[in-house]
């Protein structure tokens, strides 16, 4: 069923538009370090690129769908991306998103190369029962190729799809490999019940939420912004009400942050008072739409809703969202990349022209592929993070307060206790292992925005940052002599 790229391929959809930004950020990062062009030619292309047609029966007829799966980068194994179900998927645009997972995870130390897949269909046409099949027929043409496997390429869900689809992978990869004891470990982003992580599905968003707060921590640029520091009292816009629009709204609302402005597929809503990030998403289960949530502004267009006045925007949808036509008209302040290649190029330059912040997606969405990291771990090793630790972590802490209350003379209560005597559980290790990862990360590239003279903003040091990773573990490998 494979097929070779067509012209068509090549160049068709926002896909060639989008790879081309990716190596347009690529070139202006790489020109900075110190590295020979033949190793930043071996970085910047994909490795493998796998194009398929497979059928499928849908009553008493059968559809083809086209899949895609580009691992970009083999410098460490596995490879690692999510996948999407769309119809704006093409090979360009996964060629894209592989290679932004590939810099993404040199970014924040996740050991794994960069890989993205997607398959050509609009999952809301479709029933369960056909998606199932669907992925599984995807799963398949994946593992006859090798092109999956806890060592080989482990996905993830991306736009389009969730755990639900992980689990089918996770279940269709077992089935034949039934021989692998560590088979959970060929995908990520599953049902907690089926070898996912507590954490997970929250990751990308809280991830967005961490680095927000670690940029508005910085007192000198807060100040050329013209914002207080904190995310205290933030107005702040989210595009996209999936799964990092919403986490992130959520946890941005949590930090303090108030969200005036929501853009969806069918509209926009606004209310300067703010929007309650939940009562917004209940009240989209309810009716089918966020529109005429109580109180709220409609917006039949919901680009236009970007465009309001606010402190943070957040577009977590798709990718070229942000681009020439509306990016003079855009009034944030900082925008931090949610989505995966939400701005373009072109619009990028008119945004900073006007002095806007962009935190990029290669480090700020990072969180997904962390925790993703965390639950191949965890698959791997067979035993869930806190199991071994808790009650000894328990039991420790109460020694310790025992003599606190020994020498002090001071009884602690039973609440005290329970607060300050927990032991971590899974939830707490992978939150706590998220932030950690967006803090080293957040400073290791703004020391090299710093100390780079040239680095003209935080995305061309992300780059650097990656590049000077990838290249070391090339320079391991023996590559040179
Ligand atoms: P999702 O399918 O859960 O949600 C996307 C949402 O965007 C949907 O509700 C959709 O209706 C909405 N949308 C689509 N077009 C829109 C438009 N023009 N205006 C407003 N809303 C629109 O997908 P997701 O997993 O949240 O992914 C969103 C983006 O984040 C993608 O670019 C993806 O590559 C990126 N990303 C996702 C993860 C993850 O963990 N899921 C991690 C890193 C990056």
């Amino acid at each position: 069923m494979a097929k070779s790229i067509t012209k068509k391929d090549d160049h068709s959809g926002q896909g060639a538009k989008f790879l081309a930004d990716v190596h347009y950020y690529f070139d202006k990062a790489a020109r900075l370090t110190k590295y020979e062009p033949g190793l930043l030619s071996q970085i910047r292309n994909a490795n493998s690129i796998y194009v398929m047609h497979f059928p499928v029966r849908i009553g008493d007829k059968i559809e083809v769908f086209e899949g895609v799966r580009v691992q970009h980068s083999h410098h460490k194994s596995p490879a690692k991306g999510g996948i999407r179900f769309a119809e704006s998927v093409d090979v360009q645009e996964v060629i894209a998103l592989a290679s932004l997972m590939t810099f993404k995870c040199a970014v924040v130390n996740v050991p794994f190369g960069g890989a993205k897949g997607g398959v050509k269909i609009n999952p809301k046409n479709y029933s369960v029962d056909v998606l199932e099949r669907v992925t599984r027929r995807y799963t398949t043409e994946l593992i006859k190729k090798n092109l999956i496997g806890p060592g080989i390429d482990v996905p993830a869900p991306d736009y389009g799809t969730g755990p639900r689809e992980m689990a089918w992978i996770a279940d269709t990869y077992a089935t034949f490999k039934y021989e692998d004891i560590d088979s959970l470990a060929c995908v990520t982003g599953k049902p907690v019940g089926q070898g996912g992580i507590r954490g997970r599905k929250e990751a990308t968003g809280l991830g967005i939420y961490y680095g927000l707060r670690e940029l508005l921590a910085q007192t000198s640029i807060m100040k050329k912004l013209g914002l207080t520091t904190g995310m205290d009292g933030k107005k702040v816009i989210v595009q996209g009400m999936g799964n990092v629009g919403y986490h992130a709204g959520l946890f941005c609302q949590r930090g303090g942050g108030v969200v005036i402005g929501i853009a969806e597929y069918e509209g926009g809503i606004y209310n300067a008072k703010g929007l309650d990030v939940d009562a917004v998403f209940a009240h989209r289960q309810k009716t089918g739409s966020i529109l005429n949530f109580p109180g709220a502004k409609n917006y039949k267009n919901s680009a236009e809703v970007l465009e309001e006045k606010c402190d943070i925007l957040i577009p977590a949808a798709l990718e070229n969202q942000i681009n020439i036509t509306n990016a003079k008209r855009i009034k944030a302040k900082i925008i931090a990349e949610g989505a995966n290649g939400p701005i373009t190029q072109e619009a990028e330059e008119i945004l900073q022209a006007g002095g806007v912040y962009i935190l990029p997606d290669l480090y700020l969405n990072a969180g997904g592929v962390t925790v993703s990291y965390f639950e191949w771990l965890k698959n791997l090793s067979h035993v869930r993070f806190g199991r071994m630790s808790k009650r000894l972590e328990q039991t420790n802490q109460n020694k310790m307060l025992d003599i606190i209350e020994k020498h002090s003379g001071k009884t602690i209560s039973k609440s005290q206790r329970d607060l300050m005597a927990n032991g971590a559980d899974e939830e707490e290790w992978v939150f706590s292992g998220l932030e950690e990862t967006m803090i080293t990360a957040f400073h290791e590239i703004n020391d090299i925005n710093n100390a780079i003279k040239k680095c003209p903003d935080f995305r061309t040091a992300a780059f650097i940052s990656s590049i000077d990773k990838i290249a070391v573990s090339y320079d391991l490998m023996g590559v040179w002599p």
